[in-house]
């Protein structure tokens, strides 16, 4: 039995349920909470304008697999009944209602579904139309479910009722669906939340003064006052943390028109003005959504233009070019002296000429990743050329360096290198290594010192470790410096 099937089984015995059931119950729970916090907060006697409930389950159905089971639909049509009638509503009307809810999620749902992951997750151009189209297709379905329900539960127009429950859908997806699609997962360690450094508050200070502005000057044309600094923050922050600031900032400019058109008003009166303005809300919404879809879309494409013209393309460990630039950091940084070690395959020309360059490519790989596993996080570990290879280790005397680099001549030579088609070859590496001292010199002097060593370590009979020391040279060598080491 593996470790990490005993692992695996360990943490299965210590859930109380098993994975799925325990998704499906949260599923559950959440939808449930939802609706109360529409049900608790609408206008007494009228239906919730904030109902964030179907665009938490539709973004769930669209993050997590066991959510999109018979299990969890029907999971979530019990939550939506259970709080309905825990707020004292009919069985009939809980039905009648949840029944729309539940028709504009799988109306919404079964656009989205055709759609590829990152179109979903908010990382692509196209995915701010997309948002729009899915919502307004599940606005809709909510709308026509209005045309039946308005006259039949309240007595009121279909035609308001139509309105009505299509602006309030379409205003509730466009502000909490972004939310849920870019919220970092919890359980990924890549997406970590990262808060703004205290330079970037910029656009978030712009945006409580303008809600600020706008609630002083009040007026129809005070929720436009938010618009450029939440431009600001689309081009600023990542796209959850826009979407953060959007929904909030939507439902402060959707307050101020609800205080404005319907103080002590009704549904059925809610004038035309009302409706085009949380329309225009809900727009005006996604244009810094889509600000920051496609800053951050740019940011990922500098990122990964960045990262390949540093790394090696066969090894992917840093190349020539960014090693000299991170090494000369390291090295001048360091109150604290740093080794430089320098490593040769030996004979590789021979691995290239038995079995081919394919082969010696492999070997390439493999001898990297080993090394890679002998290293800490903050050793540099780069591909000067060819097959030499070079490693910064800050913080370390000449002794632990040698110590180091022995364990990486024998992580090496004393186990044939398994290469990705299977075959295992014996290689071997000669190692040189330098101190790079207070009073050092330049990077390229220490790489001279290390080469001078790994020289050594080849006219030694290679598969060795030498150490350049600092002593005077008893004969001249290569680089007329005094080399000391061990063999295998
Ligand atoms: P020594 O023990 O003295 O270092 O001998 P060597 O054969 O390792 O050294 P030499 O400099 O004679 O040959 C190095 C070979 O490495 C020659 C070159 O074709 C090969 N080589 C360089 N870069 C690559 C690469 O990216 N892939 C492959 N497969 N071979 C490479
Ligand atoms: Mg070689
Ligand atoms: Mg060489």
């Amino acid at each position: 039995m593996t470790k990490a099937w005993q692992d695996k089984n360990k943490q299965n015995n210590m859930r109380f349920l098993p994975h799925n059931v325990s998704v499906i119950l949260l599923f559950c729970i959440v939808i449930f909470i939802s609706c109360l916090v529409g049900i608790l907060t609408r206008p007494v006697g009228l239906l919730a304008t904030f109902w964030p409930a179907n665009a938490i389950m539709l973004g769930m159905l669209l993050r997590i697999s066991h959510a999109r089971t018979l299990a969890g639909w029907i999971a979530a049509f019990c939550a939506y009944l259970a709080a309905d009638l825990v707020t004292g509503a009919s069985l009939t009307k809980a039905i009648i209602l949840d029944g729309i809810n539940l028709a504009s999620v799988t109306a919404a749902y079964a656009v989205f579904s055709r759609l590829p992951a990152r179109v979903i997750g908010l990382q692509h151009p196209a995915s701010v139309p997309f948002l729009l189209l899915g919502s307004i297709t599940g606005s809709l379905a909510g709308g026509i479910g209005g045309v039946f329900a308005n006259p039949l539960l309240f007595g009121a127009s279909a035609r308001s009722g139509l309105q009505f429950w299509f602006v309030t859908e379409l205003a509730n997806y466009l502000a909490v669906l972004p939310l849920i699609l870019s919220a970092p997962n919890p359980f990924s360690r890549q997406s970590a939340w990262h808060w703004p450094s205290p330079l970037q508050w910029g656009p978030f200070a712009a945006l409580c003064l303008s809600c600020l502005a706008g609630t002083r000057i009040g007026g129809a044309g005070a929720i436009v006052f938010i618009v450029p600094a939440l431009l600001w923050c689309g081009l600023s922050y990542s796209v959850f943390l826009t979407a953060v600031l959007t929904a909030a900032s939507s439902y402060w400019a959707l307050s101020q028109l609800v205080a404005l058109y319907l103080p002590g008003g009704s549904q059925g009166s809610a004038s035309f003005d009302l409706i085009s303005y949380r329309l225009g809300v809900s727009f005006v919404a996604l244009s810094p959504i889509m600000q920051a879809v496609t800053s951050s879309g740019r940011r990922s494409t500098i990122d990964h233009f960045k990262d390949a013209a540093n790394r090696d393309s066969l090894t992917r460990i840093a190349n020539r070019g960014a090693f000299l630039d991170r090494a000369r950091i390291l090295v001048s940084s360091g109150a604290v002296p740093s080794v430089m070690v320098m490593m040769d395959i030996d004979h590789f020309k021979r691995i290239n000429d038995n079995y081919g360059h394919v082969v010696g490519d492999m070997v390439l790989v493999e001898f990297s990743r080993r090394v890679s596993g002998c290293l800490r996080d903050c050793d540099l570990f780069g591909r000067l050329g060819g097959e030499e290879f070079a490693i910064v280790i800050p913080e370390c005397t000449l002794r632990q360096g040698h110590m180091i680099a022995e364990r990486i001549r024998r992580a090496i030579g004393n186990e044939e290198l398994t290469l990705a088609d299977g075959r295992s070859i014996k290689v071997t590496a000669s190692i040189g290594v330098a101190l790079a001292d207070l009073d050092q010199g330049s990077v390229t002097q220490l790489l001279e010192k290390a080469d001078a060593a790994l020289y050594a370590a080849k006219r030694n009979g290679r598969d060795r470790v030498e150490v350049f020391s600092r002593m005077p040279p008893a004969q001249p060598s290569r680089s007329a410096f005094h080399v000391h080491g061990s063999d295998a």
